[in-house]
């Protein structure tokens, strides 16, 4: 990094989807979904830095399981720098620390957090000054879900799920997720839902109207029963173990468990704090998974913590 160089960190978090709906499979390979969608406290952070000019993008990521992912073009966060950064003719000079919290392939949304992070850090750091539409039409570019983590809160998703509505709600939610080390390839999950379903009759999807009204009422008792997930049968016939995970969430008290988008992460929804910490006790003990995070939601998008200069010498640059 060049001495003084400016950096420039975002904080951009997970998701779960409380409703994902899958329609058929359309002539585009994609599938029109309706998702219901809700950021929660788990983020990752993106720290964005001049670069040495002709230097290029420069990926490093640090965090659980980080070796498993390329750091080249193959990443999210060197597709979102060199998208925005082609879109408003920068030069493309600039080092991208990926801290990780979300869980890699999970379900949770971690690689598009980290574009929607890149997104308004290189906007910042590069003072491009795009408008939030911009952002987020350049975002629906790079993948559904990074819409929505530059979005945040709660929103509904449909299309492919990047045309958004902010959805009516009131209240926190408590959650418990149940991860595994191993994760599942989005494609496949899907591939595997179509295999499923081969030769039923599918219907456009639906909004769930009942967990829409437990939303807006604020509460988790009638939000927990109306969690559903479309690709939870997929998941589950992949990863059969996923069953026995989310069948212990549920004797454990959870008001509502489902596996959070593709998998193989498993969502449960507990009553308040004190349920959420005997829920994920109770899991962690339980063994059916590698490890139990808790967390609440909603919270809000991909937004600057931090920017400044690194303040470094120049013998810092040696
Ligand atoms: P989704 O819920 O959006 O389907 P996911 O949470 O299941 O995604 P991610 O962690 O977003 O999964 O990553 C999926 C794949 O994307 C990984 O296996 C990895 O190879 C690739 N990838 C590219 N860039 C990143 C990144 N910055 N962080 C994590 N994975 C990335």
């Amino acid at each position: 990094m060049p001495p003084f160089a400016r950096t420039v960190t975002v904080r951009s978090p997970a998701k779960v989807n409380l409703q994902l709906a899958v329609g058929p499979r359309r002539l585009d390979g994609y599938h029109e979904v309706v998702s219901v969608f809700h950021a929660v406290n788990i983020f990752d952070e993106v720290v964005a830095s001049d670069g040495i000019p002709g230097a290029g993008i420069n990926v490093t990521m640090e965090g659980d399981g980080v070796e498993a992912v390329g750091v080249g073009e193959e990443n999210l966060v060197f597709q979102a720098a060199k998208a925005l950064g082609e879109y408003a003719d920068v030069a493309l000079d600039v080092n991208l620390h990926v801290r990780k919290d979300i869980p890699i392939a999970g379900g949770m949304a971690g690689g598009s957090a980290d574009a929607a992070a890149t997104l308004v850090a290189c906007d910042a750091l590069w003072r491009i000054g795009m408008g939030r539409e911009e952002l987020e039409k350049l975002a629906a570019r790079l993948g559904a879900d990074v819409t929505f983590a530059l979005h945040g809160g709660t929103a509904i998703g449909t299309g492919r799920g990047e045309n958004l509505t902010s959805a009516l709600i009131s209240g926190q939610y408590h959650w418990v997720f149940a991860t595994s080390n191993e994760g599942l390839s989005t494609p496949e999950v899907y591939g595997e839902c179509d295999r499923l379903r081969e030769g039923r009759g599918i219907g456009d999807p639906q909004i769930r109207e009942a967990l829409m009204a437990g939303l807006r009422r604020g509460d988790p008792e009638l939000v927990g029963p109306q969690l559903c997930n479309d690709l939870q049968v997929a998941a589950i016939s992949l990863r059969p173990t996923l069953e026995l995970v989310l069948e212990t969430g549920m004797s454990f008290g959870a008001l509502g468990g489902i596996v959070s988008g593709s998998g193989p992460t498993c969502a449960f929804l507990a009553r308040d704090e004190d349920d959420a910490l005997d829920i994920a006790a109770a899991l962690s003990a339980s063994g059916t998974c590698d490890s139990v995070r808790i967390a609440t939601g909603p919270v809000h998008g991909a937004r600057i913590v931090d920017s400044g200069t690194n303040g470094g010498s120049l013998l810092e640059s040696t």
